[in-house]
């Protein structure tokens, strides 16, 4: 356990791609509850690009839905949550 803690302590103050695009979500909506977990997602959002432009992107779809959802009928609503989705599942397979 010891020998793990010291392996991860290099990264300690960035989250990992995996971690970040797993609570990709909660972090743009501000409901990652932990301060420092949402430090260590904002610095890797900083410094990867992938995930920053994937971060990008559904914060565009977010705003999207805000913006269409009184107008939008639910079908194009859903194929939007869907992408968005297939983006998240597509991070967590790397
Ligand atoms: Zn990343």
């Amino acid at each position: 356990m010891k020998a793990l803690m010291r392996m991860v302590r290099s990264t300690d103050d960035m989250a990992s791609c995996i971690e970040v695009l797993r609570n990709l979500d909660a972090y743009l909506d501000q409901e990652i509850p932990d301060q420092r977990a949402a430090r260590r997602i904002a610095s890797h959002l900083e410094v990867c690009r992938r995930c920053g432009m994937r971060a990008e992107t559904i914060t565009e779809l977010k705003a999207s839905l805000r913006r269409l959802a009184p107008t939008v009928d639910a079908g194009a609503l859903d194929r939007l949550r869907h992408f968005a989705r297939t983006l998240e599942e597509q991070g967590n397979d790397r």
